[in-house]
């Protein structure tokens, strides 16, 4: 892939370094190349890019002044929040001309308004503080994903973030009421409503989620939240083939009153990788199946009834052949044992060899025809090689990674990366769908996005991108090229 991040960016002077430095004070400054590492490093050591500097603002006006004077020098700013991205929107470019922007820092629960069902928050607040700053006001702020110890809602935001529970409460920008956002000129716009309906022309916090830091910087946010959930119902329900889940699926949304919160599929080498890699995990069943779907369901109400309605569920699914097995948790733990399946998946492939991954969606009527042709079509090019797909299938979402075969070396599986995607892609846009479900373009995909998006949508994007930041200083290079 190219790394050129366009023309448009310039080299910091001393100078210019040195009133960075002023407006965030010693606090503020990361620059010993020991201590800027964690910062210029993604998670996986996927991409490494270096930076003049690492700052770490406390305040939007600090974020403002930081940006006025790198628009002033023609500086570029990349962006970051937990850096646990997984398409490398917030590592920069090998080249040095950018400063690296974090706002971990900036990390106060600015107000809660229960009867509102709102909170508000800034873009450094880790995702699992938002959480339980909901929980404490009585309240379910709902996105959920396992990175979410380290993530910070400015990151979910900035890349729409999905998670497990995207299907009764959406994603990230279906969870956003209002935003605060500095622009790549340094000025602030306050949208941080708190409005449920405000049809005044463009929906402008639209364009910053999902745009990965290219538009301008997200420094506070006004989140939905939901009431808290009081019955929770969680199962493994072992099935005979893919065809099966979407049709448990569909099943389960009409015998529960859409109580389905989660619908994660697991097909059985995600069970045997977690059980080989990952310390604590046990499989509930005593035999080995083909297929798993973790179910929850989740309701506000003391008496759902919900046990009886999973049980109820489960034996008919059984009767009619769409499942062949289920475990129903009994107890917290139990509840956490079956979830460890699932969220240990990241950890266990890390250990397992070398993965070419795939977040895809299709229609979730098409998830298992899409799953059955891109693994034949996987398998004839590239026989041997595992295929891990699993993921938030109840969204369409299949996060289809490719593993080396057994025994082979990962260097050179590796090097065949943009072939296997370009399998794996094709086969998505025969099926109508997306080319990444919700980890975003960033630095990994954007050579890949051309081929997937019409001249009209890419020349749109372009001058949004013009319009908005015309010395091209935000994130340079991410998302859409130069
Ligand atoms: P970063 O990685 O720091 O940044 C991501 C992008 O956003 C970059 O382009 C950066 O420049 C930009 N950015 C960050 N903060 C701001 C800001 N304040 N203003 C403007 N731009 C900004 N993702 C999912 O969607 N669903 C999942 O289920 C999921 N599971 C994951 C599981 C694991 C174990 C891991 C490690 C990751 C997972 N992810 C998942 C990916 C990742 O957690 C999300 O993309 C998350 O939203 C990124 O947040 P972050 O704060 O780490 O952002
Ligand atoms: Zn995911």
């Amino acid at each position: 892939m190219s790394t050129d991040i366009g023309d448009a960016v310039a080299s910091p002077s001393v100078e210019t370094l040195d009133r960075l430095r002023r407006i965030v004070g010693a606090k503020g400054v990361i620059d010993d190349p020991r201590d800027m590492e964690p910062y210029l490093v993604e998670w996986r050591g996927f991409w490494r890019g270096p930076a003049a500097l690492v700052l770490r603002p406390v305040s939007t006006q600090e974020v403002s002044d930081i940006v006025k004077v790198c628009a002033e020098a023609g500086i570029g700013i990349v962006p970051q929040g937990g850096n646990t991205g997984l398409s490398g929107g917030g590592i920069p470019f090998e080249h040095d001309r950018v400063v690296l922007l974090n706002l971990g820092r900036m990390n106060n629960v600015r107000k809660v308004d229960a009867l509102n069902y709102t909170i508000e928050v800034e873009a450094g607040c880790v995702l699992a503080e938002v959480q339980r700053a909901a929980d404490a006001a009585d309240r379910l702020f709902p996105l959920s994903l396992a990175a979410e110890g380290s993530c910070q809602i400015g990151g979910n935001l900035s890349t729409n973030a999905g998670g497990t529970a995207v299907l009764r409460y959406g994603n990230a920008r279906d969870l956003a009421l209002g935003l605060e956002v500095v622009l790549p000129d340094g000025q602030v716009w306050n949208g941080l409503r708190s409005l449920r309906k405000d049809n005044t022309g463009y929906d402008l916090k639209d364009l910053f989620i999902g745009a990965e830091g290219t538009l301008g910087i997200i420094t506070a946010a006004v989140l939905k939240l939901f009431p808290k959930p009081r019955d929770r119902r969680t199962a493994l329900a072992a099935l005979p083939n893919v065809d099966a889940t979407i049709r448990l699926l569909d099943r389960a949304r009409a015998a529960t009153g859409d109580q389905v919160t989660t619908f994660e599929y697991m097909p059985r080498i995600c069970i045997d990788l977690v059980l080989e890699h990952v310390a604590g995990a046990a499989d509930p069943f005593s035999r080995a199946f083909g297929h798993y779907v973790l179910i929850e369901l989740t309701s506000s109400a003391e008496n759902a009834a919900l046990g009886e309605a999973l049980e109820n569920l489960l034996a008919a699914a059984i009767e009619d052949g769409l499942i062949v097995d289920a475990v129903v948790a009994q107890s917290e733990t139990q509840i956490k044992a079956l979830w460890k399946l699932r969220e240990a998946l990241a950890e266990a492939q890390k250990h397992a060899g070398a993965s070419i991954r795939h977040d895809v969606s299709v229609p979730v009527s098409r998830v298992p025809d899409f799953v059955r042709e891109a693994s034949r079509r996987v398998d004839a090019h590239l026989p041997g090689a595992r295929i891990v797909g699993f993921g938030h299938i109840g969204d369409g979402n299949v996060h289809f990674n490719v593993m080396q075969p057994p025994g082979s070396d990962s260097a050179a599986f590796l090097k065949r990366w943009s072939e296997i995607n370009d399998i794996v892609h094709r086969c998505v846009a025969e099926f109508s769908g997306s080319i990444s479900a919700e980890h975003g373009i960033g630095r990994l995909k954007r050579d890949e996005l051309p081929k997937y998006k019409s001249a009209t949508e890419l020349a749109l994007m372009r001058r949004i991108k013009a319009a908005l930041d015309p010395s091209g200083i935000m994130n340079p290079g991410k998302v859409i090229q130069p």
